[in-house]
C-alpha cells in the first residue's frame, strides 16, 4: 500500500529506477546483487520456516495459475451447456482453490515476514557484538552516528527485502514465468501476437523513461542549488543584512527558483506525454490482439472461453511484471545496504587477545611497569604520543601524572588498558607483557574512574554494577557506602531503583564521580585508573569525593592523572610529562625544590586552589 503511494509517481515507467525522494538523501545503491548473498547464512539458519515460506510461496502461486483454467472450462462448458450441476461443482471449486490461495498467501505473508524480522534481529545483535569488540581507533575513522544508521536504518532497509520485497519478487517470478507458459499452452496464435507487441510497448517506453529521468535528476539539482544558495545566505544573515544584499540575494533566489521550474516544466511535459505514449501503446496493443482474438471466437477457431483464459493470464503476467521492475529498485537498494553490513562485519579488531595468553599471577599484586615505550597514534604516522617513556610503579604506591594538556598522559592509561598496543617497548601488568595476557584478565585487574564519567539509562544500582554484573545489592550498597555515594543515593526518589540518564534523574557533577568511584570499587581491581576532574565541584562535594577517593586508594595501586595540588601533594611520586616524554619524577617538595617545568606548572597550576 505505502509503496503504492511512494512509487506512484513511477509507474508510467515499467523497469525504470524509482527518482530519488526530493530532499532526502539519495538511496544507496549496489549494481550488483551480490551483497545480499553474504546474508544467506542469516536465512538458512531457519531451514524449517524457510521451507514452509517457499512451499506457500509455490503454493499460492499454482492456485492463482489455476483460476483461468477453471473459468475457460466454466465459460466454454458450463455456460454453453446450461447444465446445473456442472456449474454448481465449478464454482464449489473456484471457491476450494479461492480457499488454498488465501491460506497460502496468509501463509507466505507470516512465513516470509518472520524471517526477514529474524534475520534483521540476529543482523543487528551479530554487528553490536562484533562493534562492541572494534578499539578506539575505529570509533575514531567511523562516527557513531554512522555505525547507529547501519544498526538500523540499514538493517531495515534489509527487512523490507529479506521480508516482502524477495517474497513479492520471487513470487511475480513465478507468476510471470507461469503466465507466460500458460499463455502459450492456451493460444500460441495470440502468444506470439503479444511477443511482437512488447518490444512496440517496450523500447519507446524504455527510451522515453531514460528521458524523464535525466530530466529528474536536472530538475532535483537545480532545486537543490537554490536551496543551498538560501541555506548559506540565511545562515548568514546578519552580515547579509548589514552590507544591505537582502536585494540583490532575493533576486537571485528567485532567479534560481525560477531556473528549477523550468527545469520541472520539462520534466513534467516529459512526462506527461510518456504517459501519454503508454496508455496509447498498452490499449492499442491489447485491442489489437483482443481484436484478433475476436474474430477467431467469431470465425470458430478459439473458444471464447479460452480467449477469456489468455487474457487472465496476459493480465497476470503484465501485473507481476510490473511489480517486479517495482521492488526492483527496492531490492537493489537493500543490496547496498547489505554490502555496507557486511563491510562492517568484516572489519577486524585491531586488538584482541593471544590465541595462548600467559596467565597473570594469582594472587594480583598490582604492579606496572612501562619500559622503553614509544607510540604514536595510527592516523599521527610519526608524531609519537609516547616517546620513550620508562617508570614502574610498585604494588600499593600511588604515582600522580602531570604535565601539560597534550603531553601524554592519557595515552599512558590507553596502553595500559590495552586500547593500543605500543609501536616499541614494553607496557607490562604484574610482570606479564599486556599483549601477552588475555584481554579480559588484563582488564580485570584495573579500575577506571574517568574525567567524564559515562551513566547508562538505566537504575544506579545497575550503573553501579557496570563492571561486576554479577555483584550482589549488598555487595552494591557496601561500595557506595565506601564511595560516599550511599547517603545522596537514598535521598533519590527510588534509592537505588532510581533511574539515570537520558529520561531519568540527572546527577551533579561530584555525584557522578562518586558513582564512578564506587563502580571501580565494586569492580575492586588491584589497579585504579584515575583521570582526575578538571572542573571544580563545590566545597562539599570536592570534599566528598576526596575522601572516597581515599578509600578506593587504599590497599590499591594508583596511577592518577592529577589536577589537584592536594592529590600531588599525597603521591608517593610524581611523574612530570611534556611532548610524550618523562621529563622530571620527584615528590612534590622535592620537584618545587628543583625549580623546573613542575615548578611552573604547579605555580600556574595550584596556587590559585591554594589561595582559596
Ligand atoms: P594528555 O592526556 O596529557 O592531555 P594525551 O595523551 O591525550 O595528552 O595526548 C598526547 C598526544 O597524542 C597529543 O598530541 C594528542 O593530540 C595525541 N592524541 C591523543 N589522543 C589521540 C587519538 N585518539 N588519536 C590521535 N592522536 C591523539
Amino acid at each position: 500500500m505505502s509503496r503504492t503511494t511512494r512509487r506512484g509517481n513511477n509507474q508510467e515507467s515499467p523497469g525504470a529506477a524509482p527518482d530519488a525522494s526530493e530532499g532526502s538523501e539519495p538511496p544507496r545503491r549496489s549494481a550488483s546483487l551480490r551483497p545480499l548473498l553474504g546474508l544467506k547464512p542469516y536465512v538458512t539458519r531457519h531451514p524449517v520456516t524457510l521451507a514452509l515460506a517457499g512451499v506457500s510461496l509455490v503454493v499460492s502461486a499454482v492456485a492463482m495459475l489455476v483460476i483461468p483454467l477453471a473459468v475457460r472450462r466454466m465459460v466454454d462448458l458450463g455456460l454453453g451447456s446450461q447444465d446445473g450441476l456442472f456449474i454448481d461443482r465449478y464454482f464449489a471449486m473456484l471457491v476450494a482453490v479461492g480457499a488454498i490461495l488465501a491460506v497460502a498467501s496468509a501463509a507466505r505473508f507470516y512465513f516470509v515476514n518472520w524471517l526477514g524480522e529474524r534475520v534483521v534481529a540476529d543482523l543487528r545483535s551479530d554487528i553490536f557484538r562484533h562493534i562492541a569488540t572494534l578499539g578506539p581507533a575505529f570509533f575514531e575513522r567511523t562516527h557513531s552516528a554512522q555505525v547507529m544508521s547501519r544498526l538500523t536504518a540499514d538493517t531495515t532497509q534489509i527487512k523490507a527485502v529479506a521480508g516482502t520485497a524477495l517474497s513479492q519478487a520471487l513470487r511475480s517470478l513465478i507468476m510471470l514465468l507461469g503466465s507466460l507458459v500458460m499463455m502459450f499452452v492456451t493460444s500460441l496464435h495470440l502468444s506470439f501476437l503479444v511477443l511482437l507487441a512488447i518490444p512496440v510497448i517496450v523500447v519507446p517506453l524504455i527510451a522515453f523513461g531514460r528521458l524523464v529521468r535525466k530530466l529528474s535528476r536536472r530538475a532535483q539539482d537545480t532545486l537543490a542549488d537554490a536551496s543551498a544558495y538560501a541555506a548559506e545566505n540565511l545562515s548568514a544573515v546578519r552580515t547579509m543584512q548589514a552590507f544591505s544584499h537582502e536585494q540583490v540575494a532575493s533576486e537571485r533566489y528567485r532567479a534560481e527558483v525560477e531556473r528549477s521550474f523550468e527545469a520541472a516544466r520539462e520534466r513534467m511535459r516529459a512526462r506527461a506525454g510518456l504517459t501519454a505514449l503508454a496508455m496509447f501503446l498498452v490499449i492499442a496493443s491489447v485491442t489489437g490482439i483482443l481484436w484478433f482474438g475476436a474474430s477467431s471466437v467469431i470465425s470458430g477457431t478459439l473458444s471464447a472461453g479460452t480467449l477469456g483464459q489468455f487474457v487472465l493470464y496476459a493480465v497476470f503476467a503484465a501485473a507481476a511484471f510490473a511489480q517486479l521492475s517495482e521492488v526492483w529498485g527496492e531490492i537493489s537498494q537493500a543490496s547496498g545496504a547489505a554490502e555496507s553490513l557486511i563491510e562492517l562485519l568484516a572489519v577486524e579488531p585491531e586488538i584482541r587477545s593471544p590465541t595462548n595468553p600467559v596467565a597473570l599471577p594469582e594472587p594480583p599484586l598490582g604492579a606496572i611497569a612501562f619500559k622503553n615505550v614509544r607510540f604514536a597514534y595510527p592516523d599521527r604516522g610519526k608524531t609519537a604520543a609516547l616517546d620513550d617513556v620508562s617508570f614502574d610503579v610498585a604494588p600499593g604506591k600511588t604515582v600522580a601524572l602531570v604535565g601539560p594538556s597534550g603531553a601524554g598522559k592519557t595515552t599512558i592509561f590507553n596502553l595500559l588498558l590495552r586500547f593500543f598496543d605500543p609501536n616499541s617497548g614494553a607496557v607490562t601488568i604484574d610482570g606479564v607483557r599486556a599483549s601477552d595476557a588475555s584481554l579480559e584478565a588484563l582488564r580485570a585487574r584495573t579500575a577506571l574512574v574517568p574525567q567524564n564519567v559515562a551513566l547508562f539509562a538505566d537504575t544506579v544500582a545497575e550503573n553501579i554494577r557496570y563492571g561486576a554484573p554479577n555483584a550482589s545489592l549488598e555487595a552494591v550498597k557496601k561500595a557506595a557506602v565506601a564511595a560516599q555515594a550511599d547517603d545522596f543515593i537514598r535521598a533519590l526518589p527510588n534509592g537505588y531503583d532510581t533511574k539515570l540518564g537520558e529520561q531519568g534523574t540527572t546527577l551533579s557533577g561530584g555525584q557522578r564521580q562518586r558513582i564512578a568511584i564506587a563502580r571501580a570499587l565494586l569492580k575492586d581491581a588491584p589497579i585504579l585508573l584515575l583521570d582526575e576532574a578538571t572542573s571544580a565541584l563545590d566545597a562539599e562535594s570536592e570534599a566528598n569525593v576526596q575522601k572516597a577517593l581515599e578509600r578506593a586508594m587504599k590497599g590499591r595501586t594508583t596511577l592518577v592523572i592529577a589536577h589537584r595540588l592536594a592529590t600531588v601533594q599525597k603521591a608517593d611520586r610524581i611523574l612530570v610529562m611534556d611532548n610524550g616524554r618523562i621529563v622530571e619524577q620527584g615528590t612534590h617538595a622535592e620537584l618545587v625544590a628543583k625549580g623546573g617545568l613542575y615548578h611552573r606548572l604547579a605555580e600556574m597550576q595550584f596556587t590559585a586552589e591554594a589561595a582559596e
